[in-house]
């Protein structure tokens, strides 16, 4: 008999996306006239910059005369020394060309790491936090049962107001970490001096930290880190993951890269120490045969001049819609945090979140993300995504103002 894989049966409900999208759909159906503005996803609204279009057009054409055949499982060197020497070197990170592995996206790389790990290591992740660490870590049996909004044996970093939104360290000892700043969903950053603490609990307690920067490219404060590896110590005890999605339009074209530094180290059940960049190069040799090539040249350019200042500009104009939001929402009375170094404001919303994204989506025909899909710290938040339209944000804000100003004003008599 086929038998399955029973942890999955932990899973306490569908992916927060879907059970948003299923939300969306039955009113649509309900309200064929209704124009819904969507500000929940964070999916880009913008084509390709042309940059990185021309050369994606160029390596196809290039695969009409030469068969480019298994490309290398860890990427074309010639887009992996752009990245260590624009994303890392350039910043002072030690990093090199081969410690690079390129992907087709964070998310798989997210997912597929865990499996290096023993199964009954404590893992450590922020709450809230996307979905994806700790999904992949109850598939893999790593949790017990989800009760009272958590699964047992996961220790959740909280990330609230009362904390600015950075977790403290955990009061017990964890062997992997979970940290993603810019922070999806709340917005939040984390200095140079907050992730320094990270990085020497992890060297004192021979742990790893797995470092999500998808969101890197949306920094504008000059003194925030953008690598983890800008940190003295990192080298040893953390990962980190980028992606092409949010900065250059990539999430349908699908390319990221983790780093793997070869001083990082893992240990078996006697305590021996292994190199974790050798069993990832192993794992990816078994189970991955690279990313398109055309894909990682359209990549590459993202980093020539023409690129970059595309780049710039498309970051500009999703920020000048987060400002737009943050300013609107903050004039409202809400308490609101992020789109300063990111994509995504976080709002305290005051009461049940899914209640609150019920209203907008009934009343302003607004889709939100309800803060409770992305852990028990969210239950009263929505995040709204500055991936759009100006005029589509600028609409979408004209449409909440009558519906949120009655209920604050609800909120302030009561
Ligand atoms: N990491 C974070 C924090 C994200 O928010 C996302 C996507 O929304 C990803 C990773 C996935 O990125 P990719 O498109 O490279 O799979």
């Amino acid at each position: 008999m086929i038998r399955m894989n029973e942890n999955y049966l932990k899973l306490h409900s569908s992916y927060l996306f879907r059970r948003v999208a299923k939300r969306v759909a039955e009113f649509q159906n309900a309200h064929p006239d209704q124009e819904v503005i969507r500000m929940g996803i964070g999916d880009i609204t913008h084509p390709l910059p042309p940059a990185c279009l021309a050369a994606f057009e160029k390596a196809v054409k290039e695969m009409a005369t030469r068969a480019t055949g298994y490309g290398p499982a860890q990427g074309y060197p010639f887009l992996r020394e752009k990245i260590a020497a624009h994303d890392f070197q350039a910043r002072g990170a030690d990093i090199a060309a081969d410690e690079i592995f390129v992907s087709d996206g964070s998310k798989s790389d997210a997912g597929n790491i865990q499996e290096l790990f023993a199964d009954n290591i404590k893992v450590a992740l922020q709450d809230p936090g996307y979905p994806v660490y700790l999904e992949t870590n109850v598939m893999a049996g790593r949790t017990g049962a989800f009760e009272n909004g958590r699964y047992r044996g996961v220790v959740y970093l909280e990330s609230t107001a009362a904390n600015h939104f950075i977790p403290r360290l955990p009061a017990e000892p964890v062997d992997l970490i979970y940290l993603c700043f810019p922070n999806n969903p709340t917005g939040a950053t984390m200095d140079a001096a907050d992730l320094q603490q990270w990085v020497d609990y992890a060297r004192d307690n021979n742990a790893l930290i797995l470092f999500d920067a998808a969101y890197e490219a949306f920094i504008r404060d000059e003194n925030l880190p953008r690598s983890i590896f800008e940190i003295p110590g990192a080298r040893e005890v953390a990962v980190e993951l980028r992606s092409f999605s949010k900065s250059a339009g990539f999430t349908g074209t699908r390319c990221a890269y983790i780093v793997v530094p070869k001083s990082c180290r893992v240990y078996d059940s006697q305590g021996t120490a292994h190199n974790l960049h050798d069993l990832w190069q192993r794992r990816q040799a078994t189970k991955f045969n690279g990313v398109f090539y055309a894909v990682q040249r359209a990549a590459e350019a993202a980093y020539s001049p023409e690129g970059r200042q595309q780049i710039r500009e498309i970051i500009d104009y999703y920020m000048a819609n987060a400002d737009l939001i943050r300013r609107e929402i903050s004039a409202l009375g809400l308490a609101a945090i992020g789109g300063e170094n990111a994509p995504y404001i976080w709002i305290n919303t005051g009461r049940d979140a899914w209640e609150f994204f019920d209203t907008l989506l009934h009343q302003a025909g607004v889709v939100c993300t309800p803060g409770t899909g992305f852990g028990r710290c969210g239950e009263n938040y929505v995040r709204i995504s500055a991936f759009n339209h100006y005029e589509q944000v600028q609409l979408a804000m004209d449409r909440i103002k009558p519906v949120l100003q009655p209920i604050r004003k609800a909120c302030a008599a009561g």
